[in-house]
């Protein structure tokens, strides 16, 4: 028996017959500005789940736990049922949205070190920028915990910088959810695609024509699914020799 367990902005889960695992259905439906702006993206359910599964391969590969068990359809996942700990864990390697608008950085200056941030995953309050102390005293994790995420947000970064390099796409920035299996283990859950990271493409060098990721849908750039493509096919390639050892 399935049944819908919760249906977000970009994917829809449901229960399995096993209780430890979930069915996630990559959906087409965009929002961005905390959904204050909608529209649909065609064939983004199944160019993000393709791009999720070949980057969480590759985690995986690279020894990062994660939650994909396998890819059931082209817009869908099994993965096992985690508790998502509440905090949008962001890492950036260069200056770009809202990090620009509250620092006054340029967008596209470098920074001397990636810069992990937690935001608390709360879209009533519009996900705000958490404090180390903030989020101990909301108890949305442990110290021994915050200390994992970050560890691993930084390895998982190192890892998909390179991988993108090697794509010709330069990794901007990017957001990753977290969530504890039965046993507590921290997996890395939820989805990595175009939706969630900024992606910069090495081989343009117009600021607007550059962008692969969902800023073309939040700033009106147009050609998005044209974009999403782009990513695709070059993730897929690269998995496809990086399997083969090339
Ligand atoms: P949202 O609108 O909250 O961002 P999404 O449309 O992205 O939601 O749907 C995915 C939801 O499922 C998210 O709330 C995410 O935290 C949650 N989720 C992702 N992976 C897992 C998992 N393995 N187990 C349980 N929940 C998960
Ligand atoms: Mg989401």
């Amino acid at each position: 028996m399935t049944e819908k367990l919760y249906e977000g902005k970009a994917k829809i889960l449901y229960t399995t017959d096993d209780p430890d695992i979930l069915l996630t259905h990559f959906k087409d439906d965009a929002t961005a500005f905390n959904a204050q702006k909608r529209g649909t993206i065609v064939e983004k359910g199944k160019m993000n789940c393709q791009i999720t599964v070949a980057l969480f391969q590759w985690l995986e590969s690279k020894g990062i736990p994660t939650h994909l068990i396998k890819q059931s359809a082209d817009d869908k996942i099994l993965v096992k049922r985690v508790k998502i700990i509440p905090i949008e864990v962001v890492v950036r390697n260069i200056a770009a949205g809202s990090l620009c608008r509250q620092t006054g950085l340029e967008e596209g200056s470098k920074l001397p070190f990636p810069l992990v941030e937690f935001y608390f995953k709360n879209d009533e309050l519009g996900d705000p920028l958490l404090t180390r102390d903030r989020l101990l005293i909301l108890e949305l994790a442990t110290e021994e915990q915050l200390k994992q995420l970050q560890n691993l947000a930084l390895s998982i970064n190192q890892h998909l910088q390179e991988f993108f390099a090697s794509c010709q796409i330069t990794l901007v920035d990017f957001k990753l959810e977290f969530g504890l299996d039965k046993q507590g283990k921290v997996l890395l859950a939820d989805e990595i695609s175009p939706d969630t990271c900024r992606l910069w493409d090495q081989t343009e060098k117009d600021p607007q024509k550059r962008v692969m990721d969902k800023d073309r849908f939040r700033r009106d750039l147009g050609k998005v699914e044209t974009a999403y493509q782009q990513v695709q096919k070059r993730v897929l390639e690269q998995l496809g020799s990086a399997k083969k050892g090339l």
